[in-house]
Formats: C-alpha cells, structure tokens, sequence
C-alpha cells in the first residue's frame, strides 16, 4: 500500500486560519522581516511570509537592506525592531552576505521577540526540554506527525542533518516528546543502517534523493526537508520511490516548505501573548 500523503499544503491552510480566527480576537500583531542582500530564493521566501501574514491579519514591516550594508547598520537596525513595542516578531533571513556575522545578528534579536527561535535562549529552553521560541521547520514537522497521528513516544527517530535552524532544533523536539533519537550528519559512517532502524525520519540535508527505498524500514514516517532547485524542478532529499515502503510520506514540494510559512505566523502571535503577559516568557 503506498505511503499516506502529509498534505502540508492543507494542514498549513488549516494552521493560517485558527492563526487569523486568534489574530481577529486579540488584537494588532506585528512581524518584521530583516533581509539582507540579493539572494533570489530569500526574496521569494520573504514576499510569502508576507503575503501569508497579510492574509492572517498580522502587520508586516519589510526591511530589505541592500548586499552592502555593514554589519553595525544591520544590528542598529535588529535593535531598533527589538525596542520598538509595535514590534512583537522579528525574522532574520537567512543566509546572509559573506561580511555579516550572522550568529552576532541572531543573538542581538530580542528573545521574546525571536520568532524563529534562533537565540540561544530560545535554543536553550529546547534544550532543556521546555520550548518557547522553536524553529519553524521542524516545528511544522512535528505538527505534520501530529496532524497525521503518528506515535512519537517510545520510536526510533532518525534526524540527517545537524544544523541549528533545522537538524539539532528537530532532534531536541522529538526527544522532547520521548522518541529515542539518532542525529545523522557529513561524518555518520553507515547512513543506510541507521535510517532502515528508524520509525521516524527527518532528512534535512540538501542532497537530491539521498534517502532511498533500501534505506526506510516499512511504514516509517518520513518527512522531506532538504530541497535542490535543479533542472527538473525543485528535488527533495528523499527519493519519490520511498513511497511504496513508508508508511506516511510528505509531498515535495507541498510538504515541509508551506509548513514553515504557517508555523511562523503561529510563533509570531505567541510573541504578541509572550510580550503582554498572557502566557508566560521566563526571565522576562
Ligand atoms: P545546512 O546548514 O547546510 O545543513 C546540512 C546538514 O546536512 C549538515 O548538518 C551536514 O552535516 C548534513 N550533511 C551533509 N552531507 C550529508 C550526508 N552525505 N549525509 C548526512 N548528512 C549530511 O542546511 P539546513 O539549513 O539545515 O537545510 C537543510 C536543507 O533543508 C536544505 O536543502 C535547505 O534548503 C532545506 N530547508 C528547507 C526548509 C523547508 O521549509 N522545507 C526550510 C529550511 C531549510 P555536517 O554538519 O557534518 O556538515
């Protein structure tokens, strides 16, 4: 039996609409987006964020700032947003130019406000086990396995890939929800083995089809993060053939990528109750 679809493209348009349904009852929300630099793809995903926030009821501030800027123009102007209290999201767009430190930009954003949960207070907080800010992408493949009923509790979990705005945030969330979990990266000597082991498997790595049929144990969950824009359209990291073996699959594209998009909008209304006081932000 072939795999079932995670339709992210649907669970996502479910996830905007409670977003604007809470939006519409609490009030003006503020994101703000820091882009810098002319990178094509960032501009795309920017524009949607957009758009998508528009469609929620959530004020957008745009800074698009210009591949030159230097880095003391780009962390006054993170500062500005940070004491602004119209402000209550702010993402940085990542990547960055060459010259832009970026992990000064990440810890300049205020906490509470650091919607993509990149600060290492909202990193720690995972850590811990007690998460406030998260990263949104695997933020929104948690909630892809939620929405499809997939046990986490008690299942081996593989995670590829180890970086901080995908891989480690992904590994500490479903540790966090009890799955026994093996981090995969460049060094992992016997890939193939780790992955046929796994019930879950969250490939976000940036290889076309690195993840095969051979290499998924039947009715694993499998979701798709990593993406290569190639000749043939946008490829994920998981092979289309590993649907006849899985048991849930996400669609790529139409899978992890919209979910990003919702889960941000999600966070950023959490920022708005963080900062008045409805739900709480230690140290605040
Ligand atoms: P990244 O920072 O480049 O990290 C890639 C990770 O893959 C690294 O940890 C790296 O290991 C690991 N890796 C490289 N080659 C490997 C191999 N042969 N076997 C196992 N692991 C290997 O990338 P990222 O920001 O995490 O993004 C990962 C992918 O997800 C990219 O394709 C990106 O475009 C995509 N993405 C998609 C969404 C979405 O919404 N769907 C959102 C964000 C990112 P080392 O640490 O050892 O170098």
């Amino acid at each position: 039996m072939p795999a079932v679809v995670m339709d992210g493209k649907a669970l996502a348009a479910r996830i905007r609409g409670e977003v604007a349904t809470e939006v519409a009852a609490f009030g003006r929300v503020e994101l703000a987006t820091v882009l810098v630099g002319n990178d094509p793809a960032s501009h795309v995903y920017i524009d949607a964020k957009h758009k998508a926030a528009a469609e929620a009821g959530i004020h957008t501030r745009d800074l698009r700032l210009s591949a030159g800027t230097t880095q003391e123009e780009v962390l006054r102007r993170v500062r500005e947003l940070n004491d602004d209290p119209d402000v209550h999201g702010i993402l940085v767009q990542l990547p960055m130019p060459a010259h832009i430190d970026e992990e000064a930009v990440t810890r300049a954003l205020l906490p509470v406000k650091d919607v993509d949960g990149l600060h290492p207070v909202n990193a720690g907080y995972l850590y811990l086990g007690t998460p406030l800010h998260i990263p949104a992408t695997p933020g929104g493949c948690l909630a892809l396995l939620d929405a499809y009923g997939v046990e986490i509790a008690g299942r081996e979990a593989v995670v590829i890939g180890r970086s901080e705005l995908v891989g480690r945030p992904a590994a500490m969330l479903l540790l966090t929800r009890h799955a026994t979990v093996i981090m995969c990266h460049s060094r992992t000597a016997d890939l193939a083995a780790h992955c046929r082991r796994a019930d879950i498997v969250v490939a976000a790595v940036g290889i076309p089809r690195l993840v095969t049929e051979a290499m998924v144990k039947p009715g694993a969950a499998v979701l798709d993060v990593g993406l290569t824009r190639t000749e043939e359209g946008i490829v994920g990291d998981v092979d289309p053939a590993v649907a006849g073996v899985a048991g849930h699959l996400t669609p790529m594209p139409g899978g992890t990528g919209p979910m990003t998009i919702a889960m941000l909008l999600r966070s950023t209304v959490k920022a708005a109750r963080f900062l008045n006081g409805d739900l709480a932000y230690p140290g605040r």
